[in-house]
């Protein structure tokens, strides 16, 4: 039914953990799920467990190489000749290292946002959220930023495929979504935008506004790189400006968006000064254009966000919240000092070695202001200028 949303989640996504001290970890599932638990927000009946991407899927975006060196370093102990290659398909490095099952969690990460996109384009619910996706850092041969299968090209190569739709995928990650960038570069039906922080000071180092796509893609691709300490207000006017009059222009029929919550001022891996103002109000906006322009479909997955205790749990549950047009979403705008379920704090404080938030939204007023705020709005709406020069 249109108006109803579902909840992607398989426990198999829980295995792909790279090791215990590494800053994508699987806990951020389980506290965001267990937030809304308990706030009243999800359902056992809102779950859908995934099924396992197939190898006929990931040969779209992956060379086939690239998946049996996957398979093959995903042993308890690999051989040596698989080791030896390692590095060379990126995975032998501190971001992204190999681990015993990796190419079983990485597909059903895959086939995770491959089940949220045919959920909504064959009209089994409108919207559809799969918070282990998001790995937008793979690449056609090689693993990059914590991300071994790109999850996101993973699922559009099947939209296309299946269904033939144009897509508009929005990435508001802090760091550029590259890997789905070069998946559909040239492609003129898979329109790409991504808002972060710059690629001059952050990983992967790409993202200018100078990348327009090639061939008959030209066009079809947008970004907007923001500066270091960009705050809530500059980056919600670069975001509301810029993506309204892409998918005006666009017209999708579907918006895969990543909802990576890195842009955070507590993010410990990149330099922005954002609050959760940024993760309750992009959402609905989101929320708004796909029901305008593409009959209210909706697909949602996670991302980057490594304050894992403060930031990703509220992040992500408000954008649940939105999605389901939850009661407390409208109530938020009232109440800006709401506060968290305390069953929720009581239940994972003493795992935290931070103190958890008490509230949904952040409290601002304790917030020292960012010294350089008017040349730092000013540079971001020159990108923002640039970036939509050609639109009419
Ligand atoms: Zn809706
Ligand atoms: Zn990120």
């Amino acid at each position: 039914m249109p108006g109803k949303a579902l909840m992607i989640h398989h426990n198999k996504a829980m295995n792909y953990h790279f090791h215990d001290s590494h800053p994508f970890h699987p806990i951020r599932l389980e506290l965001t799920l267990d937030l809304l638990t308990a706030a009243e927000a999800m359902k056992p009946a809102h779950i859908m467990n995934p099924r396992q991407a197939t190898e006929q899927e990931l040969l779209q975006i992956h060379q086939p190489t690239y998946i049996d060196a996957v398979k093959a370093l995903s042993a308890t102990s690999p051989n040596q000749a698989w080791l030896d290659r390692a590095e060379q398909f990126g995975l032998q490095d501190e971001d992204t290292p190999f681990f015993p099952g990796m190419h079983e969690a990485a597909s059903y990460i895959a086939g995770g946002t491959v089940t949220a996109a045919d959920a909504v384009m064959s009209g089994k619910c409108a919207h559809a959220l799969h918070l282990g996706g998001g790995l937008h850092h793979a690449l056609s041969a090689k693993a990059a930023g914590f991300c071994v299968y790109n999850d996101v090209s993973v699922a559009i190569a099947y939209v296309r495929q299946h269904y033939n739709a144009r897509v508009l995928y929005v990435d508001t990650d802090v760091h550029h979504g590259d890997g789905v960038q070069w998946s559909f570069y040239s492609d003129p039906e898979v329109c790409t935008y991504s808002i972060h922080e710059t690629g001059k000071y952050l990983f992967p180092g790409t993202g200018f506004v100078q990348e327009r796509g090639e061939h008959q893609g030209y066009g079809a691709c947008i970004n907007i790189p923001l500066q270091p300490y960009t705050e809530d207000d500059s980056w919600m006017e670069c975001f509301e400006q810029s993506i309204r009059r892409l998918t005006e222009h666009f017209k999708p029929d579907l918006i895969i968006s990543q909802h990576g919550c890195d842009a955070h001022a507590l993010d410990p891996l990149s330099h922005m000064h954002c609050s959760m103002k940024i993760y309750n109000e992009m959402p609905a906006i989101l929320h708004s254009l796909a029901h305008t322009y593409c009959s209210g479909r909706w697909v949602a997955v996670g991302g980057g966000g490594y304050d894992i205790w403060r930031v990703v749990p509220r992040a992500w549950s408000l954008l649940w919240l939105e999605m389901t047009d939850h009661p407390l979403k409208p109530l938020l705008r009232q109440q800006p000092q709401m506060k968290l379920p305390p069953a929720w704090i009581s239940k994972w404080q003493g795992q935290s070695s931070v103190d958890l938030p008490h509230e949904w939204l952040d409290d601002l007023t304790h917030w020292e202001g960012i010294p350089r705020r008017a040349e730092i709005t000013a540079k971001n709406r020159e990108s923002l200028a640039v970036a939509l020069q050609d639109f009419p």
